[in-house]
């Protein structure tokens, strides 16, 4: 096994190799960085899972905690392991790695690829802590109550009136109608946006006078794809980078805007429900074309917003109060850093995360 890994002035500050080879457990966890407090990330269940991919993955945690406001620190944790082994082995190795890793008082687990609610609820169960917990013992289910979606929106009542534009009336596109793009657009409605263009994997439904979202959904949850919707016409553009719309949202894979196809976009802001949805150069292009972009870490950040809210005992209500001032807050400083510094979104986003982890630092003993 392969045990070397980064280290900088950041992190990590703990790294536990957890091995119990009788019941072929491997796994591992690294802390980053507390600055802020107890570091919070999920643990990953995967057979080529790594010690580096879990440290890389840490250190993300601790940028994206810091960005959402949370005073958590950011850490990560590896299971070696395949996620689809027999059910009872798997639980018996979430719990024996639960019991080695509760003598980190400063790490909160929480899902994660190839881990469930459930994996939480033993880890618990093995005296140990965890965020992302089944409803009855104290969880908020965060894509019932659609927080990621909830956070969108938020992001979207600070970020329109920067571009000039009023939520009321203005059109919606949302690539990729799963959990994040239906709640989004859900919430959106409610502030008055109307859906225009939805896709998923096989296909798009479009309606410049609006999509009946609440049919759509069914009509989704049915098992059909968007495009055989009757209330819209249908295409294959799973893309639709150039519908006509104010708002777009990318809620499906990474890399969907590259600089090959960003120049047909009419949105004139795009708030990142998916992780990397747009190159480097498609941002870049945006921001020279009066495209405001409200990057991914900042405007997703609701789902890992409820999950602290979950773990300070917070209720529902709670969680959504906290999940909009958090984004409200967080992309008034980005976009005010952006105004400021003349930096792009993204890059703002991450002089913000840094400046304040720095500063938790600052307030620990030399
Ligand atoms: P999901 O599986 O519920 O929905 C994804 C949707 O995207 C599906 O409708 C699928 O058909 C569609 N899709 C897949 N490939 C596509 C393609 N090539 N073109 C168009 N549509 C495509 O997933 P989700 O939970 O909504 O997450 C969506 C994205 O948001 C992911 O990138 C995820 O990492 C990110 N994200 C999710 C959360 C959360 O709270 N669920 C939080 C932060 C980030």
């Amino acid at each position: 096994m392969d045990l070397h890994f980064d280290t900088d002035e950041i992190g990590p500050t703990r790294v536990l190799l957890v091995r119990e080879p009788s019941l072929g457990l491997e796994g591992f966890v690294v802390v980053d960085n507390v600055a802020a407090g107890p570091a919070i990330g999920g643990i990953r269940m995967a057979e080529d899972v790594s010690i580096q991919e879990v440290a890389r993955l840490a250190r993300a945690m601790t940028w994206k905690n810091a960005a959402a406001g949370l005073a958590h620190g950011g850490a990560k944790a590896g299971i070696v392991g395949d996620p689809e082994m027999d059910p009872a082995k798997k639980e018996g190795l979430v719990r024996a790695f639960g019991r080695a890793i509760r003598v980190l008082d400063s790490y909160i687990p929480g899902p994660d690829m190839g881990t469930n609610e459930a994996a939480m609820a033993w880890i618990v169960d093995e005296g140990g802590r965890a965020a992302g917990l089944p409803r009855v013992v104290g969880g908020i289910p965060l894509d019932e109550i659609g927080a990621t979606g909830l956070g969108l929106a938020a992001a979207a009542d600070v970020a329109a009136p920067r571009v000039g534009l009023t939520l009321a009336g203005a059109r919606l596109a949302v690539q990729g109608f799963g959990a994040v793009g239906q709640h989004g657009a859900r919430y959106l409605g409610e502030r008055g946006v109307r859906l225009v263009a939805a896709s998923d994997s096989r296909g798009a439904t479009v309606n410049a006078d609006g999509l009946d979202l609440e049919a759509l959904v069914l009509h989704k949850a049915s098992g059909q794809p968007v495009s055989t919707f009757p209330g819209g016409s249908g295409s294959d553009d799973t893309a639709l980078v150039g519908v006509d719309c104010d708002i777009w949202i990318p809620a499906a894979r990474p890399d969907v805007l590259r600089a090959d196809n960003v120049t047909a976009l009419k949105a004139r802001l795009v708030l990142q429900g998916a992780n990397i949805p747009a190159t480097a150069e498609a941002e870049a292009w945006m921001a020279a074309n009066g495209v405001l972009v409200v990057p991914d870490f900042i405007a997703n950040a609701g789902g890992v917003i409820c999950a602290a809210v979950e773990f300070h005992g917070g209720t529902e209500s709670t969680a959504r109060q906290v999940i909009q001032e958090r984004i409200r807050a967080n992309v008034a400083e980005v976009l005010d850093r952006v105004e400021r510094d003349g930096l792009l979104p993204r890059q703002a986003a991450e002089a913000m995360a840094r400046a304040r982890v720095a500063e938790a630092m600052s307030y620990r003993r030399p």
